[in-house]
């Protein structure tokens, strides 16, 4: 593995890959959650290629080898473990976590719902039996605080966040975004769309997709994480969330190609080549 740092950290309630050469001080850092919504299966499916590519690409590939080494990558294969279990055992269209609730027979919270930026307002339900309930209270769900906290924790070196969820074919950021956003927005559907001609639509979250509050990358973006993006991946409706097994491998090559647009233009103006 040459020089290159991969380590698996497990601390109490999270579990993630840290990616990148080792170096001091230290780098500036990359977020990418995949699995938020336990039935979005292409999303744990690329955070796993991700890494695969990351290992096997360093010292081949140019722009991977840049990326390691001026940045590091914290990647999370799999953010609400329960809930993509029980998708995998029970109920393949599950979405939610699967905790309790006192009052009512229904389980489970839309992590996409449950953080702490204009929670449970619009684009979110109060009622538990919703897929979209925004839980008792912001971070309820322990898979949203303890992510919320490390991101809290490492906010100084954590300047870009990332989710892969499914699906649309979008790649949405917050509505009070910065101008360079959307440029970079741009250039990354525009490489998705260099590998096999699949078009991704760009926006604001609220404007493209639909409203919603409490969502990852609004609290993300007003916690000083300046980059937030969530994608959408394949497709837009054909098979849904039920995306067969042979487009795993061209969703994860062309979002590859997305993800690597977006950090490169980052390192870009973290370390202007002169
Ligand atoms: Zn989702």
């Amino acid at each position: 593995m040459h020089t290159l740092w991969y380590i698996t950290v497990k601390l109490k309630e999270l579990v993630f890959c840290q990616l990148g050469k080792r170096s001091r001080p230290q780098k500036k850092a990359v977020w990418i959650d995949c699995g938020v919504h336990a039935r979005e299966w292409i999303g744990p499916a690329f955070c796993q290629w991700f890494v695969k590519e990351a290992i096997s690409s360093y010292q081949y590939d140019s722009v991977m080898t840049r990326l390691l080494d001026q940045l590091n990558f914290y990647v999370m294969p799999v953010f609400n473990v329960d809930g993509y279990r029980f998708s995998w055992t029970t109920d393949r269209f599950w979405r939610k976590t699967r905790s309790k609730n006192h009052k009512f027979h229904c389980r489970g919270v839309d992590a996409n719902r449950n953080w702490k930026v204009k929670w449970c307002d619009e684009g979110a339900s109060s009622h538990p039996c919703d897929d979209t309930y925004c839980g008792p209270y912001p971070e309820s769900e322990p898979e949203v605080k303890a992510v919320a906290k490390f991101l809290r924790k490492h906010k100084k070196r954590i300047k870009a966040y990332i989710s892969i969820h499914a699906y649309a074919q979008m790649l949405l950021y917050p509505y009070s975004y910065k101008y360079e956003i959307k440029s970079y927005s741009q250039n990354a559907v525009t490489a998705l769309y260099s590998a096999y001609g699949v078009r991704y639509r760009y926006g604001p979250a609220s404007t493209t997709l639909y409203v919603s509050s409490g969502s990852s990358i609004d609290w993300a973006y007003r916690n000083g994480i300046p980059y937030a993006f969530a994608f959408e991946l394949r497709d837009t409706g054909y098979f849904g969330f039920l995306l067969p097994e042979s487009l795993i491998n061209p969703t994860c090559t062309e979002t590859m190609r997305a993800v690597k647009a977006i950090a490169s233009a980052f390192v870009s103006l973290l370390y202007p080549v002169s």
